[in-house]
C-alpha cells in the first residue's frame, strides 16, 4: 500500500455493518470485519482471523479518511458524537452519521499489533459496553461534577453499588432519560404519604425501607434555558418545581421557601400515574420535548451486551446537549 495514499470508504460499507452479529462472538465478528473491508480500496481478500485482521487495521487504519480523521480528531479533548458525526460525515443525514461514527468507534480500538499495543485508546469503546446504568451524584458543585449541554451532574458512575458519592458525600441517583430528546432525569424512590405531607427522602432502591411501598419517581434536571410556565395547581398532570437538600437526599414540594437557597438544588416533577403503571410518578408529557410520555417511557442507560453499540448513540448523556426544547406551552 502506497504510504501517502489515503483512501475514501464508500458509506454504503457503514450501513452494512450489523451491530447485534457484530457483538455476538468472534466467528461473527470476523463475518463483520471480512463484509466491511473486503473490497474497500487497498483490500482486496477476506481476513482468515479476528487477530489478523485487528494487525492489518493496526497497520492501515491512518489510511482511511474517516477513520485518520476519528483519530486526529479524538486526540486532544473530549468531542461529541455530534461532532465526529458531522466533521467526519458531512454529507450524511446525521442518522447515518452518528452510524457511521459507531462503526468508526467499535473497529478503531480492535487495530492492535502483535505486541498488544492498542492504536486507537479503548476509553470510549469501554465507557459503552454492556453497562447496567449510569447514576450520578446530585450535587452540582460537586468536586467531580461534570457540565454538559446546559446542565451540571456530580460524579458519575456506572455501577449501582454507590448510594453515597466518595467526592462531596452527596447522595447518587440512577439517571433516566426521555430518548428522543436526551432530558435528563434523576430516578429515585419516594413514600407516598411523604409527597402528601410536602417533604420526602429520596431513595435510592424501591426495596429500601422494609415492610413499605416506595413509588418512583422522575425528577426533570432542567437545562438553563429551561423555563416553567405551569402554575402551582392540584392537577396530577401538572409539572411543578420541588427542591433538594443536596447534602441529604430530602426533598421539598410544596413551596418555594428553598429556592436559591445554598446547598438545596431545582428539579420538576410531576404525580402523574400512568394507566397500568401504579408504582410510579411519572410525567404525563416530557418536561423538555412535550412529547408524550405514554408511547415511550423514561428509560435507563441499561445496555443490554450485544446492543451496546446500538446504545451508544443513546447513551451519550454526557457527552451531548440534549436537543433544543420545544417552544410550546405545556397544556
Ligand atoms: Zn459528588
Ligand atoms: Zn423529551
Amino acid at each position: 500500500m502506497n504510504q501517502k495514499q489515503v483512501y475514501e470508504i464508500p458509506t454504503a460499507k457503514f450501513k452494512n455493518v450489523d451491530f447485534e452479529i457484530f457483538e455476538h462472538d468472534e466467528a461473527a465478528k470476523l463475518g463483520c470485519l471480512n463484509q466491511f473491508w473486503n473490497g474497500i480500496p487497498g483490500r482486496e481478500s477476506d481476513f482468515s482471523s479476528c487477530d489478523e485482521a485487528s494487525e492489518w487495521m493496526y497497520d492501515n487504519l491512518i489510511h482511511y479518511r474517516p477513520f485518520l480523521q476519528l483519530f486526529e480528531l479524538c486526540r486532544g479533548e473530549a468531542v461529541s458524537l455530534n461532532e465526529l458525526a458531522m466533521k467526519i460525515f458531512p454529507n450524511l443525514s446525521h442518522e447515518d452519521a452518528l452510524n457511521a461514527v459507531s462503526v468508526l468507534l467499535s473497529f478503531a480500538p480492535l487495530a492492535c499489533n502483535k505486541k498488544g499495543m492498542r492504536l486507537f485508546p479503548a476509553r470510549m469503546h469501554m465507557l459503552f459496553r454492556g453497562i447496567k446504568g449510569v447514576y450520578a451524584c446530585v450535587n452540582e458543585k460537586c468536586k467531580k461534577h461534570i457540565e454538559h449541554g446546559g446542565i451540571s451532574l456530580g460524579q458519575i458512575f456506572l455501577s449501582e453499588n454507590q448510594l453515597v458519592c466518595p467526592s462531596c458525600n452527596s447522595p447518587v441517583y440512577e439517571l433516566c432519560n426521555d430518548r428522543r430528546c436526551g432530558a435528563l432525569f434523576y430516578r429515585g424512590y419516594v413514600l407516598e404519604e411523604d409527597v402528601a405531607r410536602g417533604q420526602a427522602y429520596l431513595w435510592q432502591y424501591p426495596g429500601q425501607l422494609l415492610d413499605q411501598e416506595l413509588k418512583a419517581i422522575y425528577l426533570y434536571i432542567p437545562t438553563k434555558e429551561f423555563k416553567w410556565r405551569g402554575e402551582r395547581s392540584k392537577n396530577q398532570y401538572a409539572i411543578r418545581p420541588c427542591y433538594m437538600d443536596v447534602k441529604s437526599g430530602f426533598l421539598y414540594f410544596n413551596d418555594d421557601s428553598k429556592a436559591g437557597e445554598d446547598g438545596y438544588r431545582k428539579f420538576y416533577y410531576s404525580e402523574f400515574i400512568g394507566e397500568g403503571r401504579p408504582k410510579e410518578y411519572t410525567f404525563q408529557i416530557c418536561p423538555h420535548c412535550q412529547h408524550q410520555l405514554s408511547q415511550k417511557q423514561l428509560s435507563t442507560f441499561e445496555t443490554r451486551g450485544n446492543q451496546s453499540f446500538n446504545n451508544l448513540i443513546t447513551t451519550q448523556f454526557n457527552l451531548e446537549p440534549a436537543v433544543p426544547e420545544k417552544e410550546k406551552e405545556p397544556e
